[in-house]
């Protein structure tokens, strides 16, 4: 069982496409209607882009 890290940023996200683990800080974020997407990178993010139109602006944590 994993400890929990409540440091800001610290606390892992999996990657929406990949399901790699990833610092939330590090992640890219994307908000959808109701859901807050991560992804490892740009690749992934650029994936899910392409079956997801229009997408959602994307920022950096
Ligand atoms: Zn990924």
């Amino acid at each position: 069982m994993k400890e929990a890290n409540e440091e800001a940023g610290a606390e892992p996200v999996s990657c929406h496409i990949c399901h790699q683990e990833i610092p939330n800080a590090e992640a890219l974020s994307v908000e959808g209607q109701e859901y807050l997407y991560y992804f490892c990178g740009q690749g992934c993010y650029e994936h899910w882009h392409q079956q997801n139109e229009p997408a959602p602006s994307v920022k950096r944590q």
